[in-house]
């Protein structure tokens, strides 16, 4: 199968690029290179089963085109990070709801099946722990900005399961947890990849708030062996389905986990959310996926927990700054 990956230069679009290919497919990938950087893919141009092309999700042509000549889209272009969905509003609405506009209509025009990346954001501020598939989306007022990404993702599935309904386009929306790995860029905000280059360059972790706030992380060689499964799976169409890992941890306990595992002896600091991020940012307290659902379909469940996820981003910042600091020529 040729499949489309829309986003195929980010974090995970690489990761999922390398499997599809290591399991026999070819690939085509769009990305615009905005926050998806081109090293994620640099080691698999030489393979003549995989191309990149280089455009915006929201150049309607070059997306026609692109659908025309696959059997299948991962559609993961989006944008990435709360704080650029803080710093850049119009821009992150934009991307993700024309975006996907664009690549479900080409999708339905030449009837190709479409997997489509969401998020736990979409819960919002729900209290219920852990988030199941069908609990409420409790999003927060349209003037806090954060809001604005889970609304516009949420938007997404609608659109996308709208198309299954009316006429029955295969789709699958895929609710990713905090998925994390080598490669991933703490530039965006992304807290483990932060942490691992304070430790390792001996500056103050940051910790926001007091720390109590949890989160679950999943290791994207496990997301991507879900994804790829879901979407040839003939029961996903139409559905949603959670992915991640649903072992919880404190954000301070995960500093003093990422200081232990460098061997690092940076202090850790707690940094207020106002300085953090804009004045009247809400913080989600607890994210737990509910992984029932996705079990019962294809058996998923997580291999690699926290520390192998620890020692594998470790692994590959190490290798980031040896190459940084190796002299050129
Ligand atoms: N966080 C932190 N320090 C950082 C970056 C993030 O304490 O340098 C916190 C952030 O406030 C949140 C958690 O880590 O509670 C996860 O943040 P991330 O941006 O990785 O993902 P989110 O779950 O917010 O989408």
């Amino acid at each position: 199968m040729r499949y489309l990956v829309t986003g195929g230069a980010g974090f995970i679009g690489g990761h999922l690029i390398e499997r599809l290919l290591e399991q026999g497919d070819t690939v085509l990938a769009l990305d615009d290179l905005s926050t998806g950087r081109y090293e994620n893919v640099a080691e698999l141009e030489s393979d003549p089963r995989f191309e990149l092309r280089v455009a915006s999700v929201i150049d309607h042509r070059v997306v026609e085109a692109c659908v025309q000549e696959c059997g299948a889209v991962f559609h993961l272009a989006s944008a990435v990070g709360v704080r650029l969905v803080v710093e850049e509003p119009v821009k992150t609405i934009e991307t993700i709801v024309n975006g996907t506009d664009v690549v479900l209509r080409a999708c339905a025009r030449y009837r190709r099946p479409i997997l489509i990346t969401s998020t736990s954001e979409v819960y919002g501020k729900g209290i219920k722990v852990p988030f199941s598939e069908g609990d409420d989306c409790v999003l927060g007022p349209t003037t806090t900005r954060r809001w604005a990404y889970a609304c516009a993702k949420a938007v997404d599935e609608f659109l996308a399961l709208a198309f299954w309904h009316q006429s029955r386009l295969p789709v699958v929306v895929a609710r990713l947890f905090n998925t994390v790995g080598p490669r991933q860029t703490g530039h965006y905000g992304m807290v483990i990849p932060r942490f691992v280059e304070q430790a390792l360059a001996g500056e103050p972790i940051t910790v926001y708030g007091d720390g109590t706030q949890t989160r679950c992380f999943g290791h994207v060689a496990d997301v991507v062996s879900a994804l790829v499964q879901l979407i040839v799976h003939p029961r996903a169409r139409g559905d949603v389905f959670n992915i991640g890992n649903d072992q919880e941890v404190t954000i301070l306990e995960l500093a003093e986990r990422v200081r232990a595992a460098t061997g690092s002896t940076a202090p850790i600091r707690l940094v207020p959310y106002r300085e953090a991020y804009t004045e009247g940012f809400e913080d989600m307290k607890r994210r737990v996926p509910d992984l029932t659902k996705i079990r019962r379909l294809i058996g998923y469940e997580p291999t690699r927990d926290l520390d192998k996820i620890l020692v594998d981003v470790i692994a590959h910042a190490i290798r980031e700054r040896e190459l940084r600091s190796a002299p050129r020529g």
